[in-house]
């Protein structure tokens, strides 16, 4: 029986470890995080003050408080059965990183001891040579290490009974170049909270940090692991490469929003659970438009904790899955024909005196205030459109973008159309009048030419990559299985710059004596013309707005070697660089790194297509042919005439002819891989396997091997089918 069939009847309903005990949430939250709570019970004073600064203000803890600190995290640990510790990474493969080591060690005299001093808490050298570097660390060269980010509480992580305590860290080489995602983000997040803190003193003195938050949409699949076990491809890059399309797919759109499988139910709350051990505040969960997708997401958080859960709950979700022999896919494009996966980045901005700085407000001087950021994050995305596009770059991503049923390639900013017409008016001057009785219409009547500002949360655009809705933008093109570090890092840095042009502009006016208030609208004004050309309310994924976006000029990049182009324009250097992101030198190896890993996802796709179709595909199909074959001449012998094998004939045409263009196109590719690989320049190279390999090859290997899955007996077949994949509870 093949590997098919067999996973077809392990499948089962009773999911090892699917009891998940009832525990209320509030009970749990949080007990595997070294909070401040915690913190308090575990420090003296002197620490504990020092661990609050350090947080707040970023300020440098020196090594006897550190010794105290790491102290108190052990004792924490310790009382929690915690035995080993890491420093916790996210180095730029897009995965975490861990190494462990033990609190236990031995004293000269021979003596075992429990140790965790401060220079282990601060510092650590794992042996990382082989984390892409971009070139930026020659293995010859000094190794990289990872410093802690106190920023980030100190968490436990639990697999079976074995516990380890991870202190969250960015990854650095000892240069000092970044060789994560964390530590550009980090200056990203500072650099905002810089230039947007200068902004809001215009209205508010008492403003004196701004932190940007985050909360995200995971979406994923979920799919039986003795079937993924069955498809070298869901194993090796995360999706088929292969698979007709099922009589029913989505097109009843009954999975949508409708009642959880059981299975996936008790595997909900089994990763639910830890993550609410972690800290991961989630609060919705539910059935997405295709078959076996999901979405969760938690209560918004400050950007830097939001991605640390985010990468965390990545992994915690992959791991809980096999308790319940089901694998969780985060690949942005798993089906071919299905819609893909995304992870909507919801983002605003809040003050340290409560207020969400793109929330419309109460007073004319809030809502001048709500304008200025919502103008200049709109503008921010209009000016750096590229950057934006680039930051959500990748091999899966390509799969996703585009296609019908995922936000265009094309980066535009839905407002709504009350807002729409609030930015032309206000860009035309003209004052209009609106319904006085609607309660959610709030009065700007600061200058007779701004009309009232509506809270317009209803009429949202699901088709469109970046769209505000109400009280934030939602950044939807970035890919379900990326790192959302990296699109945080260019929105936050793009509107950081966007902040100090716009102080500086103002500025310019008020020394030329305008009143505040009407040069913070005439800049207002002006910036509304000059970004009116991304916005875009209409439907995203039409013909029409293709062509129109064109007419507008606005860059429509499908792939990703060329989105990437983006990171090394001098407008994007200078940028990082004045925001103290990324160096030139940062950047340039950023670039290549991406481009390295678009390669071998191209590559290793290829790869497995080739070992599909060869190993599995043609010779299914060959048995399945010379069956035919065998009938054909039995028929023959028999003396039957030609009309009564004539069908069979014509399958056996059929089949022959899948094989032979899937036997020669296979070769091709391998010839194209050849050419490419031997190309110096990663840029060509990355180009090559897009256009040489990917294009030229992908579909239509699939077409023919797609074809000959509807024609092949079901029996020799090995490989599981979509339809079992996506619908076998
Ligand atoms: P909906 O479910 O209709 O899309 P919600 O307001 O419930 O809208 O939010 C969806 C996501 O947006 C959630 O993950 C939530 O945490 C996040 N979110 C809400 N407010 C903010 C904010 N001010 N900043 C960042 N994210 C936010
Ligand atoms: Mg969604």
């Amino acid at each position: 029986m093949s590997l098919r069939f067999n996973a077809i009847s392990s499948i089962t309903n009773d999911s090892a470890g699917a009891a998940v005990p009832n525990a209320k949430i509030t009970g749990i939250f949080g007990s595997n995080v070294f909070t401040l709570k915690t913190a308090r019970e575990y420090l003296a004073d002197e620490a504990y003050k020092s661990l609050v600064t350090s947080i707040r203000g970023g300020k440098k803890i020196d090594r006897n408080v550190a010794n105290q600190i790491a102290n108190g995290i052990r004792a924490w640990a310790e009382s929690k059965g915690v035995t080993h510790y890491t420093h916790w990474f996210q180095p730029l493969t897009g995965t975490t990183a861990e190494k462990h080591d033990s609190f236990f060690t031995l004293k000269s005299d021979g003596t075992a001891i429990e140790e965790f001093d401060g220079a282990a808490l601060i510092q650590q050298e794992p042996d990382a040579s082989s984390f892409p570097s971009g070139g930026l660390r020659a293995t010859f060269e000094a190794r990289g290490y990872t410093a802690w980010d106190p920023s980030s509480p100190a968490f436990i992580i639990e697999i079976g009974e074995g516990k380890t305590l991870c202190i969250p860290t960015i990854f650095v080489s000892y240069t000092g170049e970044s060789l994560d995602y964390k530590a550009p983000l980090l200056k990203a997040l500072e650099a905002l909270n810089k230039s947007a803190v200068e902004v809001c003193n215009y209205f508010d003195k008492n403003v004196t940090k701004v932190t940007p938050t985050l909360g995200w949409e995971q979406e994923y699949f979920v799919i039986d692991e003795a079937l993924v076990n069955a498809r070298p491809d869901l194993v090796q890059c995360g999706r088929t490469v292969f698979g007709a399309a099922p009589a029913k797919g989505q097109q009843l759109e009954d999975h949508y929003f409708g009642s959880i499988p059981e299975r996936v139910y008790a595997f909900m709350r089994d990763y639910e659970q830890e993550a609410y051990k972690l800290g991961i505040p989630l609060r919705t969960r539910h059935n997405e438009v295709a078959p076996a997708q999901f979405e969760c997401a938690p209560i918004f958080e400050e950007v830097n904790i939001a991605v640390d859960h985010n990468t965390l709950l990545m992994d915690v979700m992959s791991r809980v899955a096999r308790r319940h022999k089901l694998v969780v896919l985060l690949h942005e494009k798993p089906f071919a024909g299905i819609n893909g996966s995304g992870k909507h980045n919801n983002w605003s901005m809040a003050t340290d005196t409560g207020v969400n700085l793109l929330a419309p407000g109460k007073t004319p001087k809030t809502n001048l205030m709500f304008l200025t950021f919502f103008v200049n994050t709109i503008k921010a995305v209009h000016d750096y459109s590229d950057v934006l596009r680039a930051a959500i770059a990748s091999a899966p991503n390509d799969h996703r973008l585009g296609a019908n049923e995922a936000p265009p390639a094309i980066i535009s900013v839905f407002v709504g159309q009350y807002l729409a017409k609030v930015l032309g008016d206000i860009e035309s001057r003209v004052n209009t009048k609106f319904d006085e009785q609607d309660e959610a219409i709030l009065k700007l009547d600061l200058h007779r030419s701004i009309p009232e500002l509506m809270l317009d949360n209803t009429d949202r655009n699901r088709t469109s990559p970046f769209a505000f809705t109400g009280n934030k933008f939602e950044f939807r093109a970035v890919g379900s299985s990326a790192n959302c570090a990296i699109s945080m890092t260019v929105l936050n840095t793009i509107v950081a710059n966007t902040l100090k042009k716009f102080k500086a502009d103002v500025d310019a006016l008020i020394e030329k004596g305008d009143k505040k208030e009407i040069a913070i609208m005439h800049v207002i004004q002006k910036y509304i013309v000059e970004s009116k050309n991304v916005l875009f309310e209409g439907d995203g994924y039409s013909e029409e707005w293709h062509h129109e976006a064109e007419r507008r000029g606005l860059p429509n990049l499908k792939t990703t070697p060329i989105a990437l182009d983006a990171f090394l324009t001098d407008k994007a250097k200078k940028l990082f660089e004045s925001a103290g992101v990324y160096s030139h030198t940062e950047l340039e190896a950023r670039h290549e790194i991406e481009l390295e890993k678009y390669i071998k996802k191209v590559q290793i796709e290829a790869r497995i297509m080739g070992d599909l179709a060869i190993n599995h595909i043609l010779p299914s199909a060959i048995k399945y042919q010379n069956e035919l074959l065998a009938n054909v001449n039995g028929l023959k012998a028999a003396g039957l005439p030609e009309s009564a094998y004539k069908s069979q004939l014509a399958v056996l045409k059929e089949v022959s002819e899948h094989i032979q263009v899937i036997h020669d196109k296979v070769h091709a590719m391998v010839e194209a891989r050849k050419v490419a690989n031997n190309i110096d320049n990663t840029r060509t190279k990355a180009i090559a396997y897009e256009s040489q390999v990917k294009a030229t090859f992908f579909d239509e290997i699939r077409y023919h091997v797609d074809k000959l899955e509807h024609l092949v007996d079901d029996d020799a077949w090995t490989l599981p089918k979509y339809r079992e994949m996506l619908f076998l509870r």
